[in-house]
């Protein structure tokens, strides 16, 4: 007999684990599990297993393929990893810490501050997603440009395989070649080889210094030539580099009134740079030096630079308002796609030509990472397209983006995953050796596919 303080069985307590964070999916759960610990998810699943019970692992709910939500069918249970929350070490000397999968990103931010130390993984919902999650699905972000994907963030992790048998892998080495690099298969898997349960990761000296600077260019090209530039000049210190057009600033500030832009918002395209620096060194006058420079050699049109720490969150807050003013805008396409940096102006140049031929009066908002050549080209329709043509407009909409992202050898998903979501998209590119690949492993680690079945491979394979 499962303790009933591991499970919740009324439709009321279930409700919140069944709808994800952006509203977007929502489906019916059998049974919501909350283990208390590594233990409790081994009995659990090895329970599943042996009745071929399907089980999806949850975390802070906030991904965006709808994978973590539960089918419709109302037979899936769902797994949250919520109370494995414990921050079980951070050892200062190797520059990590050894958490656990429910840990929240922002308290695994403020533990490590707590030390001096960084964890640089940030993302607009670190207030709730977890560890877990941000693993499952190789979280980008903000810093990806200098500190990597959350890939290259695990030294160790521990999880649950579907029959129940536990995988220790957490050692702290930043140096391991003993055979395979099995953790890394759990990285991105969504939930569908294991269930993670703790994790080492690598910390970082805080930075003393941020320097934030909020320009205006007039073209793409333009802001892949400053990108470029700034990542030579300004000695490897940058560590976020975004991206924000004109049809992005201008959501961001009508949404929030109280905002303005830092420098004229005339201007085509506008970039979001952090530089930062742990030791004794004078970024100050070396960012100034740079983007004075800049100016006068044309490479940008203005800039401000944030003179306290309140103006650099200003900054910040108008990259944030963008992202939060969408959904309230109403249905709308999210897209996150990359290309090689070196092509990304090409990539948005040509989106946006096709938009405009077969999609005018859209409004076109290719935002994001440059640095990491991954781009948020997401569209709100025009409210001329009626209710019930809007499934079909965005899908064309998002077809016509995808065919460009094809042409110049990208991503689909750069940081999302696949999901649900994307499933039909992603098996149209897959070659059959990838697909078989992929497969072969599914079928290695959940031989009776209890694990997430129908998430990033269709349930048939
Ligand atoms: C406002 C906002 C901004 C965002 N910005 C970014 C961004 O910049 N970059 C980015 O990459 N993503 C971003 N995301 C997407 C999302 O936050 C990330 O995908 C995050 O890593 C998901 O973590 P989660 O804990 O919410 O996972 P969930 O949504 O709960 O789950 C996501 C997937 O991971 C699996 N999973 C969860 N926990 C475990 C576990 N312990 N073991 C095995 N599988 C597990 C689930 O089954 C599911 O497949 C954003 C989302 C929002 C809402």
């Amino acid at each position: 007999m499962l303790n009933p303080d591991l499970y919740l069985d009324s439709a009321g307590t279930m409700a919140r684990y069944e709808r994800d964070w952006t509203g977007d999916h929502a489906g019916r759960a059998a049974l919501v599990l909350r283990p208390r610990s590594t233990r409790d998810v081994s009995k659990m699943l090895s329970f599943c297993y042996e009745r071929g019970i399907a089980v999806v692992p949850q975390g802070g709910h906030t991904g965006l393929v709808g994978a973590a939500t539960p089918s419709a069918t109302g037979q899936e249970v769902i797994l949250s990893l919520e109370r494995l929350n414990t921050i079980r070490s951070v050892d200062i000397a190797n520059f990590t810490i050894t958490v656990e999968a429910g840990c929240i990103l922002q308290d695994v931010h403020e533990a490590a501050a707590s030390v001096d130390r960084l964890f640089p993984l940030t993302l607009g919902a670190k207030g709730t997603c977890q560890i877990g999650g941000n693993i499952a699905t190789n979280a980008g972000g903000l810093n990806v440009l200098r500190y990597g994907m959350m890939r290259d963030l695990v030294l160790g992790l521990e999880a649950v395989l579907p029959d129940g048998r536990v995988f220790n892998g957490l050692q702290a080495l930043r140096k391991n070649n003993l055979g395979y690099d099995i953790k890394q298969l759990f990285v991105g898997s969504e939930g569908t080889l294991g269930v993670i349960t703790a994790a080492v990761l690598k910390l970082f000296p805080m930075p003393r210094h941020t320097v934030t600077a909020f320009a205006a260019l007039s073209t793409v090209d333009d802001a892949l030539r400053f990108y470029v530039r700034a990542r030579t000049e300004l000695c490897d210190l940058l560590s976020a580099f975004e991206l924000i057009p004109a049809s992005g600033l201008e959501l961001a500030t009508s949404f929030r009134t109280d905002l303005r832009a830092p420098v004229g918002n005339a201007a085509a395209y506008h970039v979001l740079l952090e530089v930062q620096a742990s030791g004794d060194l004078d970024l100050n006058t070396l960012t100034q030096n740079f983007l004075m420079k800049e100016l006068e050699n044309n490479g940008i049109l203005d800039v401000a630079i944030a003179t306290s720490a309140r103006q650099s969150s200003e900054f910040w807050a108008i990259r944030e308002a963008m992202v939060e003013a969408e959904p309230h805008y109403g249905q709308h396409l999210r897209t996150d796609v990359s290309v090689p940096i070196s092509k990304l102006a090409e990539f948005i140049i040509e989106t946006d030509a096709l938009l405009e031929q077969h999609f005018h009066g859209a409004i076109r908002l290719p935002y994001g990472h440059i640095g990491d050549g991954n781009i948020h080209y997401n569209v709100l329709p025009p409210r001329s397209v009626g209710e019930g043509d809007l499934a079909d407009y965005l899908h064309a909409c998002e077809a016509m983006i995808f065919e460009v992202v094809d042409g110049l050898d990208g991503s689909i998903s750069a940081e999302h995953g696949v999901g649900i979501a994307k499933q039909s998209a992603f098996m149209q590119r897959m070659s059959p050796v990838d697909l078989e690949i992929m497969a072969e492993f599914k079928s290695f680690f959940d031989s009776r596919a209890i694990l997430s079945p129908g998430r990033i491979l269709p349930k048939s394979n």
